[in-house]
């Protein structure tokens, strides 16, 4: 699971880890109570579990208590990258004099943990990996012996960072590590880890991904108020997950409803063999009626930037007419624009067929048509 930002920095305070004061709130008057008990301006962060707030928004300094509640009010209840904001973090500002990156990540083709340090901080890690690879330094930690001393040195020594920054630095890597493993966690990240005029450094933002299967669970939540194990679901995942669907985010446009998790997965192969992308898939499972299908088609729609939707069928115990009759009532008459394709076969399949083509859609019956129609139309 994924924590949100201000659950994280708990567990990094727990471990030591130097850390900007501050709290999380829910209202702009409990911002404002925050922000009032903190020095100087204050930095108030949309608390959602996605990366690259600053850049969309979620990220803003306030001069004063009226200041940040202000903020706070233009925040709350607002979307930030699909996200909707309900908590905020209220933090002291510092004043940034350089941006580090410093994580522990499980490296599952390494079978191990490896320890990334980058003086480049404060942008995406991937970004500074493809375009300045020399700028990333990285030790991994031998399971058996752990982490010794003369590693630490070396990772420091080898990035060229200040002498005055070697001792916070060490500290701070050793810190990090015994986190990773006292919480059983996947991935500890701080970004940026800032270093301030007087040379102190501090971990002035994080991502923290812990193993839910992990016996260090108990550590984690004797830690957190009340873990809402929210952490890494987007508002799709929830919605799936609470209609009892499997659902998976991809990266292209085509949105993918099948029956079966065979069945999704070659409609998946064959649509990117036909140069499709898919933007997502879900999984009905079998049985489904017409008011799960409704909610399918309603879940997989609401992502952002869907070119198209391709509904793969195979029908069994799952019916063809209540799939027909479910894509009829989620298409409604509403206006939708863009391209569904379904291929249908099996059970029912002429009571289906029927009542797609009255509503207006032919069915194709095999998978390699219907893939080439969504390619050739989305
Ligand atoms: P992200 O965009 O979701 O990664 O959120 P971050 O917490 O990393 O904030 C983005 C950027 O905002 C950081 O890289 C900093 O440059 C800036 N920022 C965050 N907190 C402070 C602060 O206290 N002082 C200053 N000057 N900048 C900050
Ligand atoms: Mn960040």
């Amino acid at each position: 699971m994924r924590l949100l930002e201000y659950e994280g920095r708990l567990l990094l305070e727990d471990a030591g880890i130097p850390l900007p004061r501050g709290k999380v709130a829910e209202t702009a008057d409990e911002v404002r109570e925050i922000a009032g008990g903190l020095e100087g301006g204050t930095v108030v962060k949309a608390q959602v579990p996605v990366g690259g707030r600053g850049k969309a928004g979620g990220i803003k300094v306030a001069e004063s208590p009226d200041g940040a509640a202000e903020i706070a009010r233009g925040l709350l209840a607002s979307e930030l990258k699909g996200e909707l904001i309900s908590k905020l973090l209220v933090v002291e500002q510092v004043e940034i004099e350089t941006e580090y990156y410093l994580s522990v990540i499980l490296d599952r083709g390494r079978k191990g943990p490896v320890i990334i340090f980058s003086p480049e901080g404060g942008v995406d890690i991937e970004q500074v990996a493809e375009e300045k690879p020399e700028n990333i330094f990285e030790v991994e930690p031998d399971p058996l012996i752990g982490l010794q001393p003369f590693m630490i040195r070396e990772l420091i020594y080898k990035s060229g960072v200040r002498d005055d920054i070697f001792k916070p630095l060490y500290g701070i890597i050793e810190k990090l590590y015994s986190a990773y493993l006292r919480f059983g966690a996947t991935l500890v990240e701080i970004n940026p880890l800032a270093s301030t005029p007087g040379n102190d450094l501090l971990a002035l933002d994080s991502k923290v991904k812990i193993d839910d299967d992990s016996r260090s669970m108990e550590d984690v939540e004797a830690i957190l108020p009340e873990s809402e194990g929210t952490g890494d679901k987007t508002e799709i995942e929830r919605r799936a997950e609470k209609a009892g669907l499997q659902y998976v985010e991809l990266e292209g446009e085509v949105g993918v409803i099948g029956n079966g998790a065979g069945l999704v997965m070659s409609t998946l192969d064959v649509l990117s063999q036909k140069g499709g992308k898919p933007a997502n898939f879900l999984d009905i499972g079998g049985g489904a009626d017409a008011e799960l299908v409704k909610e399918a088609f309603d879940i997989v729609t609401s992502k952002e930037g869907i070119s198209g939707i391709f509904v793969n069928i195979f029908g069994g115990i799952t019916r063809c007419d209540e799939i027909a009759r479910g894509l009829v009532e989620a298409l409604g008459d509403r206006k939708f624009d863009l391209p569904v394709i379904v291929r249908l076969t099996g059970t029912n399949e002429d009571a289906g067929r029927k009542i797609l083509e009255d509503y207006g859609i032919n069915a194709v019956s095999t998978l390699d048509e219907g893939a080439d129609q969504i390619v050739k139309s989305s």
